[in-house]
């Protein structure tokens, strides 16, 4: 008992620092803590007024984990996992799961998508900038980035993310994994976990952060993830040249799809596609792109489908051209709208380049209300 005295006192330390604080009051972290505590023999024998205390200040719940920095619920869980090991069991810092859509991502979460086929997703930890630098910066190989603030929520949808994807198979976790004094450590878990995986009750072996539990997987899908990606561990780098070449290094020994997905991962179909069948006419007119070279400009006109001139336009940029024809109304169907939009950059690569450029006819098979420039 002697012993257990230490831990104690600063478990009521740590209880004492969130009580009075009214955002824990509201957060489902700290109400999970509490509950976990009292359901505790061990803790409750001690602590039990002071837990009633505690529970007596639970508001209804507004988030379910801030990510503080400091998380005195979780340093009061985890002393009180030296005393009675099935406290470290207990609570879980988000208990909505999000309905999986269709296609992928199936769960949202902080993240951006560069490209499904790529074999390079990177996760940035607690550095946020980050994923704009790494997803901005054009980077051969990169599929997707994003953050990861808890070992629990957070690697769960990382993982059912990455098994959603085969052409995955490489994840690079840089950035900080800050909140080291007390509270999450989602680098140092999601490192065990590829390590290590998962213990009977899905707790991740050896990790080290709050509440490592993964609730809502299961272990076949934990190993799946584990053979699927090879985690390169670059805690605390935050170099946006350093990540680029090693994510490039690392596509170049892309050992190609996953194969051993679990079953209940569907795949995304990839579909021929078809050539334009018939050349329908946009009933809002057509178009003529023409170079005006002395002035370094695009030139377009605007004709009815009688072949009558309505309007004409003239700018530096296909940009300008397109935004002003959206505008003024002069295009109603999508087929017309993306054989412009090509036309535009076309047009637009010669004038830059001093190329030479002529206007193609629209593709499709011209019927006969249309004729070659009637698109
Ligand atoms: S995360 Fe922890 S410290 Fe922050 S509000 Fe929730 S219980 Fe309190």
């Amino acid at each position: 008992m002697e012993k257990a005295r230490i831990p104690l006192a600063k478990i009521e330390q740590e209880l004492r620092h969130a009580m009075a604080a009214k955002k824990c009051w509201r957060c489902g972290c700290f109400q999970d803590t509490v509950n976990t505590l009292k359901a505790s023999d061990t803790i409750n024998a001690t602590l039990g007024s002071q837990l009633e205390e505690a529970h007596a200040l639970f508001e209804p719940i507004r988030y379910e984990c801030l990510g503080c920095e400091v998380c005195w619920p979780a340093g009061a869980q985890n002393l009180a996992a030296e005393l009675d090991p099935a406290v470290a069991e207990g609570a879980h810092c988000a208990r909505e799961e999000p309905e999986p859509r269709e296609g992928w991502p199936p769960l949202p979460g902080d993240y951006r998508v560069v490209r499904f086929q790529a074999p390079v997703a990177v996760c940035t930890l607690n550095s946020d900038h980050l994923v704009t630098a790494l997803s901005d910066a054009d980077i051969e190989g990169l599929s997707m980035v994003g953050s990861l603030h808890t070992e629990n929520l957070g690697i769960e949808h990382l993982i059912r993310n990455t098994l959603a994807n085969p052409h995955i198979r490489f994840l690079i976790i840089c950035g900080e994994d800050t909140r080291k004094a007390i509270g999450h450590l989602p680098g140092q878990s999601l490192f065990a976990l590829a390590e290590q995986g998962v213990n009977e009750n899905m707790r991740i072996i050896d990790a080290k952060g709050k509440r490592p539990l993964l609730k809502n997987i299961r272990p076949e899908q934990v190993e799946a993830f584990r053979r699927q990606v090879k985690v390169i561990a670059q805690v605390g780098n935050d170099d946006v040249s350093a990540l680029r070449k090693l994510i490039v290094e690392s596509a170049g020994n892309d050992p190609g799809p996953f194969a051993d997905a679990p079953s209940d991962v569907i795949p995304i179909p990839i579909k021929a596609a078809k050539e334009p069948g018939k050349l329908v006419l946009d009933p809002a007119g057509y178009f003529v792109v023409y170079l005006d070279r002395i002035h370094q400009r695009l030139v377009l006109e605007h004709y009815s489908n009688k072949g009558v001139l309505d309007r004409m336009f003239t700018a530096s940029s296909a940009a300008a051209l397109y935004v002003s024809v959206i505008e003024a109304e002069l295009i109603s169907r999508l087929d017309h709208a993306a054989y412009f939009g090509r036309e535009l950059a076309r047009a637009e690569h010669a004038l830059q380049c001093g190329e030479d450029y002529v206007q193609d006819r629209a593709p499709g098979e011209a019927g006969p209300e249309s004729d070659a420039n009637a698109q």
